[in-house]
C-alpha cells in the first residue's frame, strides 16, 4: 500500500490567488538574473560608450576586484539591454534603407556598412542597395572606429552634399523625452544630451577624419567632405513616435581639440593597463594625475551615475585618505 500522501485538494483558484502566485514568481525571476561570461579582450580597449573615462577609478577597480570575466545581469537589466539592442538593430537596418528625399534641398544619404547574409558580399560606407552580386537583401553592419587602444561603433553616417554627420541612437523612456521638452520650453537647461552620450559622440566626431583619413583623399568616397558634427537621436522605448534629436556642431578648431582629447584618453588608458598589470603606488599616483574629476562638485555634475557610483568618490578629494585607500589594495 502506498504511503504517499495524497496532494491536498485545493480550492479552485480565484483571481487573488493567481495574482499573488504570479507576482511572487515574477519578483523572484527579476531578482535572480543570469551570469554570463564576458570576453576578456573587451577589457583591453577603451570604449567611447564608457566615456568620460577615469584612469584612477578604472585602475582601482581592476586591481581591487580583478578583471572580472563574468557579468551578472538581473532580469530587469537584461530586459533593457536586449530591448535597446533590438531597437538599435531595427533602426540601423530599417531606417538605414530609407531614401530621404525632398525634406531639405539636397538629398540626404544615410551611410553604413552592408553585408549580404546570402553570399557574404560587403559594401562599406555606402547607402543601402540589394546585394550587387546575388541580389540578396543586405543587412546593416556597424562602422567600427579604431584608434590604438580605443574601439567604438558608429550607428550611422549621414551625408548631405559634402557635409557629414555622425549619428548615434539612444533609447530612452517617454518620461525623459517629455521632461526634456518641458525643460526646453521653460528655458531651463535641457535634459539631453546626457554627459556620457555627449562624450561618446564627440569622441567619434574628433576621431573620424583621422581614423578614416584615406577615405577623404582624392578618389575616396569622402573626398572634399567634412564632418560637421554629431547627432544624438533619443528614441522612446515605448512609443516610436516620440523622439528628440540633439545636434552637436563641431568646427575645425573643436574637432582638433576633440582629437587631442581622444588621443590623450587613449594614451592614459594604455598606461592604466600597464598599472593594472603591475600594480604599484608609483603607477597609482600617476593615475591620480590623470583623474577625471577636479572636485566633488565636478564629480556630481559630470561623472556621478546613481546606478554605478564611483567607489572612490568619498575619499578622492582628500589626498591623504585617497593615498591610504590606494595603499590598502596593493
Ligand atoms: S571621484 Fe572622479 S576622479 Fe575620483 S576616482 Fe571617482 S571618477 Fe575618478
Ligand atoms: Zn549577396
Amino acid at each position: 500500500m502506498s504511503t504517499k500522501k495524497k496532494p491536498k485538494k485545493l480550492a479552485p483558484p480565484d483571481n487573488a490567488f493567481v495574482q499573488t502566485m504570479l507576482q511572487g514568481w515574477w519578483k523572484e525571476a527579476s531578482d535572480q538574473g543570469t551570469t554570463e561570461k564576458t570576453d576578456p579582450e573587451r577589457m583591453q580597449f577603451l570604449r567611447p560608450s564608457s566615456l568620460p573615462f577615469c584612469s584612477l577609478r578604472t585602475a582601482y577597480t581592476r586591481i581591487y576586484e580583478g578583471v572580472d570575466d563574468e557579468r551578472h545581469m538581473s532580469f530587469n537589466e537584461n530586459f533593457y539591454v536586449n530591448q535597446g539592442s533590438a531597437i538599435h538593430q531595427l533602426l540601423q537596418d530599417f531606417v538605414g534603407r530609407m531614401k530621404i528625399e525632398g525634406v531639405v534641398d539636397t538629398p540626404v544619404e544615410t551611410l553604413g556598412h552592408w553585408k549580404c547574409p546570402r553570399c557574404g558580399h560587403k559594401r562599406r560606407f555606402t547607402t543601402y542597395k540589394r546585394c550587387t552580386k546575388c541580389r540578396g537583401r543586405s543587412t546593416y553592419e556597424e562602422i567600427e572606429i579604431r584608434w590604438r587602444n580605443t574601439v567604438g561603433h558608429i550607428d550611422k553616417v549621414i551625408r548631405i552634399g559634402n557635409m557629414l554627420f555622425i549619428l548615434d541612437y539612444k533609447t530612452t523612456g517617454t518620461k525623459a523625452l517629455i521632461k526634456h521638452r518641458m525643460q526646453m520650453a521653460s528655458g531651463e537647461a535641457p535634459l539631453f544630451p546626457y554627459v556620457k552620450n555627449r562624450a561618446q559622440i564627440l569622441s567619434y566626431v574628433g576621431l573620424f577624419e583621422r581614423v578614416f583619413k584615406k577615405l577623404f583623399k582624392k578618389g575616396g568616397p569622402f573626398y572634399k567632405c567634412t564632418v560637421v558634427g554629431g547627432i544624438l537621436a533619443y528614441i522612446s522605448r515605448e512609443d516610436v513616435f516620440r523622439r528628440e534629436f540633439v545636434y552637436l556642431p563641431a568646427d575645425a578648431k573643436t574637432k582638433a581639440r576633440l582629437l587631442k582629447q581622444s588621443i590623450k584618453d587613449d594614451k592614459v588608458f594604455g598606461r592604466m593597463l600597464k598599472v593594472v598589470e603591475k600594480p604599484s603606488m608609483k603607477g597609482l599616483k600617476e593615475m591620480i594625475e590623470h583623474k577625471a574629476c577636479s572636485s566633488r562638485e565636478d564629480y556630481v555634475k559630470n561623472m556621478e551615475d546613481k546606478w554605478d557610483p564611483c567607489p572612490l568618490a568619498k575619499v578622492c578629494f582628500q589626498r591623504k585618505k585617497l593615498l591610504e585607500e590606494l595603499k590598502g589594495i596593493l
